[in-house]
């Protein structure tokens, strides 16, 4: 009821949410009236979680912030909403992102912006602007995202908030409505590096209806975060400071004072503090932004018209072609046909070594950058973003400032490895929200868990 009477406060100013679960209530009732009968139920049933809208939710509109795919409701649950159930969690409702999870500002969305609640005037990153601010905003305790090339990390980081993007293969994504398949994961995002621990351990582990899912128990990262808090000692981590994505040109100075001093605190608290050289990092936007179009692209064909959502069909009938034409042109945003376009340009005959085959050899070099890195330390650090939230409509019109700001978070996805934004503290010069990135090798996202419950 709090969160309930919360969202009706302020999310007329905020809109974080596309979707209220109005069975919410009556289903924490539920739980409620099982503990009272005696009933042992898990640790977190009854808690209420905000859903991304990129994952599909029995009963509940599931749109991934497009026209295309408006009043559609899915016939099944992702695997992550499924356990989260299980749990006896309760589905708060759906949050805003940009559309097909395009962007880092949550502009993009269809269904308009979702603005910060540090500052209304600021966008609350993205593309999970929306699930970030709905736990900013005390509008939830915690929320589900997803993260292509930093829509957890980034979102958490403007909005003061946790967000964690999973080992790539750690967290299913059957049910997520995949913008690049080869980069996404599901992951949480909190107020408390504890909380996000909480809610990974419920909705991960390996999941046979997701094809790349890992397999192999994974150790409980409540425990790893409970470590952290428990000891908040460092001593004999080796932490590596990626030159690359550290500081210079594009960040914010605000943002360089506070991640320099959280590199004392680190070191305070015993950590060993080594300067890494990944000098591919250089080239992962330009990567990225060839390698999430053309698998986008490809991911994006099955909005044809006839499968999903959204049928336009021109004045007096028309062909095949020209339904699934003027539908993509009605329901598809200017965004999403941008990277269509390059996607399937990047992949077409006579193109396709130049560009797509070129980027996946950086994709490659990029991953034996990590391999070196983290031979020489156990977790890397490095801004969460490169600013803090900006002002909306300041890099509408100019995609490439927008993909900028992507440097820090990206070449996490292209690696697969896990990363952790966490808050460390307010930029001097706006008083907004920065935040720390960590990330750690695949498989040891429990590290994450136990650097960032240590330092917060
Ligand atoms: N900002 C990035 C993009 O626009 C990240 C998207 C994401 O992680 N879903 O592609």
């Amino acid at each position: 009821q709090a969160h309930l009477d919360r969202i009706a406060a302020v999310d007329g100013d905020v809109h974080a949410y596309l979707h209220v679960n109005d069975a919410a209530l009556a289903e924490a009732s539920a739980i409620d009236a099982k503990r009272a009968a005696g009933e042992r139920l898990p640790e977190l049933a009854g808690v209420p979680v905000a859903i991304k809208d990129v994952l599909c939710t029995i009963g509940m509109p599931s749109t991934a912030g497009s026209r295309m795919l408006e009043g559609w409701v899915p016939p099944y649950d992702a695997t992550v909403v499924e356990r989260m159930k299980a749990a006896g969690l309760i589905a708060l409702g759906k949050t805003n992102m940009d559309e097909f999870a395009m962007g880092s500002s949550t502009e993009h969305s269809a269904f308009g912006p979702t603005r910060n609640p540090w500052n209304l005037e600021r966008i609350p990153g993205g593309s999970g602007g929306g699930s970030a601010a709905a736990v900013a905003a005390f509008e939830a305790p915690f929320a589900l995202g997803s993260d292509t090339g930093g829509s957890i990390r980034q979102p958490a980081a403007v909005t003061g908030s946790v967000g964690v993007k999973p080992t790539y293969g750690g967290v299913s994504r059957y049910g997520a409505i995949a913008l690049a398949s080869s980069l996404d994961q599901v992951g949480p995002v909190s107020r408390t590096v504890l909380d996000s621990a909480l809610l990974h351990d419920v909705v991960g582990g390996h999941d046979p209806k997701d094809s790349t899912s890992l397999t192999g128990a994974w150790p409980s990262f409540a425990e790893a975060a409970r470590a952290g808090r428990r000891d908040g000692s460092l001593k004999g981590l080796r932490v590596g400071v990626v030159k690359q994505i550290a500081d210079g040109e594009g960040f914010q100075a605000g943002v360089t004072q506070r991640f320099r001093e959280s590199l004392e605190l680190l070191a305070d608290a015993g950590a060993e503090i080594v300067e890494v050289s990944a000098p591919n990092f250089e080239y992962a936007v330009a990567a990225y932004y060839l390698i999430l179009p053309a698998e986008a692209s490809s991911n994006l064909a099955k909005f044809d018209s006839v499968r999903f959502g959204l049928r336009v069909t021109p004045e007096g009938g028309g062909t095949v072609e020209q339904v699934m034409a003027a539908t993509r042109e009605a329901g598809l945003g200017d965004e999403v046909k941008r990277r269509i376009i390059l996607g399937t340009y990047a992949l077409s005959a006579g193109y396709y070594d130049a560009y797509y085959g070129s980027a996946q050899k950086v994709r490659t070099l990029i991953q034996q950058d990590f391999s070196a890195a983290f031979a020489q330390a156990d977790v890397l650090v490095s801004p969460a973003a490169p600013t803090t939230a900006f002002k909306l409509g300041e890099k509408l019109d100019d995609p490439l400032a927008m993909y900028l700001n992507d440097i820090t978070t990206i070449p996490a996805n292209l690696a697969g490895v896990p990363g952790i934004g966490l808050p460390m503290g307010l930029a001097p010069e706006d008083g907004l929200p920065v935040g720390i990135q960590f990330m750690a090798p695949a498989r040891e996202d429990a590290r994450l868990y136990t650097v960032g419950a240590a330092l917060e």
